[in-house]
């Protein structure tokens, strides 16, 4: 840099050299505009409401903050991480994973549904194994703490991935708001999603102390940068000729495709694998092992199709999906906004497609076009060049 002038690195954030070098490591080069807007505050254990865009990088704002604060104390868990789907879960403590790997002494384990209880409880019961940071969905969590495996009298810090989807839904919101009880009042509470109502914010607000509030769109103008959105309008029986051209014709590297029910997924992954296409299907009608593996599958570029319930639609990150194909379209807009924000992380170019077939659909296009403030255009016949995507 010369006369004085650098933009903001890692390093300005004094974090620990343990974690400087794992950013090094995973590839960070410059904190993107959230992390810069965070990171600073978090640190010192300020409370964090943040909205910011799908694919800008939240998790590394929690994931760094708890591990430069964490004092890891063999048998105690200090950190809290609840998220609302199960991959979504095992994906976040990989992150963990990656980022403490110069901090051998920080253990780290993730918990949810589907699983035997009693091995989460045998890792709890051991204190070789027992984790400083726990990474869970909240019903699985809850049982834990209420069947007493689990005690949360350490709890430092406390974090909400998805916030806004934990808390509208009343199952959930519940084991979040016992799991929150059953933590001491000093602690650190820190929430993320790619969207937050203004009726959803005071909700979050409930849990935390004087938070830096960090919305970095304003909700009418959120939008998707590098991602360029399109619909084809057709009939329903037409939708599989038409996705078989549209995977003929995109150069993707991997794609996932959105149904809106667990039967349609199955049903459409053995088509494309009978079409001879390297598919593979996500979404809660296999057992929760098989769910984990066939993520790890997908993320490992082993297949390179996904065809996805909404259990994918939010917060999963894969690098290298660059196309998103709503085969049905979603009943809304921020749900269509999680999904389509599978392609296009972090700044790289990505295109979605929706099937549009019904007017319901039609409706949805609308709504999705207002409350974005931008224009879905229909796919062009002649396609579109692959170097903007
Ligand atoms: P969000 O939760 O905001 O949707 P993620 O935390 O899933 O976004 O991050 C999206 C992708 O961007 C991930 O693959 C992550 O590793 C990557 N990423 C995050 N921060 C940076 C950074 N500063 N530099 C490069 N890549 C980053
Ligand atoms: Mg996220």
């Amino acid at each position: 840099s010369y006369a004085g002038i650098h933009s903001t690195g890692f390093r300005d954030f004094l974090l620990k050299p343990e974690l400087l070098r794992a950013i090094t490591d995973c590839g960070f080069e410059h904190p993107s505009t959230v992390q810069q807007n965070t990171i600073p505050q978090a640190m010192l254990g300020t409370d964090v409401i943040c909205q910011a865009k799908s694919g800008l990088g939240k998790t590394a704002v929690f994931v760094l903050t708890t591990l430069q604060q964490i004092e890891p104390v063999p048998g105690e868990t200090s950190v809290l991480v609840m998220c609302h789907t199960r991959e979504l879960a095992y994906q976040i403590k990989n992150e963990f994973v990656r980022f403490s790997k110069y901090m051998p002494e920080v253990k780290t384990a993730v918990f949810y549904g589907g699983t035997p209880i009693q091995k989460d409880a045998e890792i709890l019961k051991n204190k070789e194994t027992h984790p400083h940071v726990i990474v869970a969905t909240p019903g699985r969590l809850n049982a834990l703490v209420r069947d007493k495996y689990l005690r949360l009298g350490s709890v430092k810090v406390f974090v909400l991935d998805e916030c806004d989807k934990m808390l509208d839904q009343i199952d959930m919101r519940r084991d979040v708001q016992e799991i929150f009880r059953a933590t001491p009042t000093q602690k650190q509470v820190m929430m993320f999603s790619a969207t937050l109502s203004q009726e959803v914010r005071p909700i979050c607000k409930k849990f935390m102390q004087n938070p830096l509030e960090i919305y970095v769109d304003d909700e009418t103008t959120l939008t998707l940068h590098g991602l360029a959105q399109y619909y084809i309008k057709l009939d329903e029986k037409e939708k599989n000729r038409k996705l078989n051209e549209l995977l003929d014709e995109l150069q993707f590297n991997q794609v996932i495709i959105f149904v809106k029910s667990t039967l349609r997924a199955t049903e459409l992954d053995k088509l494309l694998r009978e079409c001879n296409f390297p598919s593979i299907a996500v979404h809660s009608g296999v057992s929760q092992e098989e769910r984990i593996k066939r993520y790890k599958e997908f993320k490992e570029f082993n297949k390179r199709i996904c065809v996805a319930t909404d259990v994918f639609g939010r917060g999963i990150d894969i690098e290298r999906i660059n196309l998103a194909i709503n085969y049905d379209l979603p009943a809304d807009a921020d749900s269509y906004l999680h999904r389509v924000g599978r392609a296009g992380r972090f700044g790289t170019k990505g295109v979605a497609v929706s099937f549009v077939s019904s007017e319901a659909d039609q409706e949805v296009l609308k709504s999705i076009e207002k409350r974005f403030e931008a224009s879905v255009p229909e796919y062009p016949a002649e396609g579109i060049d692959s170097s903007t995507y």
